[in-house]
């Protein structure tokens, strides 16, 4: 599948699962728009190695999603947008009657009001071009809860009504929106938390992984930020033309539970 000529803007991809996604869209042609809020050296220079590595186009533009009128400053920035990856996110655990509010309106803001935002700006792009990919990325935890992640349950759970909302607005157009929920993911969002777990459970790296992280994964294995790109390319395929409005699930057995 060629994606050249096509330009995918991901949010919150100078790390982790955007980074992902970023490079199995660049590998299949695919020019890339990179964001974060960091705006740092080395987020220019990850798109000029995505450019250079996989002769395409790549520019890096910071944009900080907690502010909609951000978001869709992002979209205008870009100057076209035919596959919108709704990606970016953050991660607090705390019991709700402890949950900071400012930290549940920062969860909200990111993960649910910008993608908001970046669609209704991304729309009339996809439309004048005839052609459109909305990919969410959700999580298990849009189709699942777990206790202590209210705010990010709640943003996941928000994210997939979204979809199926534009899934249906766009139903008869060369346009789709789907949501891929991935399972734990090893990345720096999951990382920060493996600390924490161990001296919690008093467990080592291996163990706290296995036996803590992982206990909901079936399978006891990590979904690797290939795989949830890969997903994402095929999202792209004439093959996914008639698939909108759905969540593609690659958690190992998660919601299966
Ligand atoms: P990560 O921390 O590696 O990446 C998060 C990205 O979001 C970074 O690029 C960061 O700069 C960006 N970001 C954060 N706040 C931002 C803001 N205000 N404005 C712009 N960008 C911002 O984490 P990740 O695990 O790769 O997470 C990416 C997405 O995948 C998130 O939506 C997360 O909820 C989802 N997800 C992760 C897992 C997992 O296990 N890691 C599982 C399911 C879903």
């Amino acid at each position: 599948m060629s994606l050249s000529g096509k330009t995918a803007v991901i949010t919150g991809s100078n790390s982790g699962i955007g980074l992902g996604i970023a490079t199995e869209l660049a590998k299949s042609g695919a020019n890339v728009i990179l964001n974060s809020f960091t705006n740092r050296d080395e987020d220019h220079a990850l798109a000029e190695s995505l450019s250079r590595d996989h002769g395409i186009t790549a520019r890096y533009i910071a944009a900080d999603l907690s502010d909609g009128a951000a978001a869709r400053q992002l979209i205008a920035d870009a100057g076209a947008c035919d596959i919108l990856v709704n990606n970016a996110g953050i991660q607090h655990v705390a019991p709700i009657t402890e949950f900071p509010p400012e930290k549940w309106d920062q969860i909200i803001s990111i993960m649910l009001n910008a993608p908001f935002h970046t669609t209704a700006a991304a729309l009339p792009m996809m439309r004048s071009a005839g052609w459109g990919r909305v990919i969410n990325v959700a999580s298990a935890h849009g189709l699942t809860a777990s206790p202590f992640k209210s705010a990010y349950v709640t943003a996941k759970h928000g994210v997939v009504g979204m979809t199926k909302v534009v899934a249906l607005e766009t139903a008869e157009e060369a346009i789709t929106a789907n949501a891929i929920c991935p399972g734990y993911v090893l990345t720096p969002l999951v990382e920060a938390q493996i600390p924490e777990t161990m001296k919690e459970y008093g467990m080592d790296r291996e163990t706290a992984l296995r036996e803590v992280i992982l206990a909901r994964q079936p399978s006891r294995t990590f979904t690797t930020i290939e795989q949830v790109g890969g997903i994402a390319v095929f999202l792209c395929t004439e093959s996914a033309a008639q698939i909108t409005g759905t969540t593609i699930s690659s958690d190992g057995g998660w919601t299966a539970l």
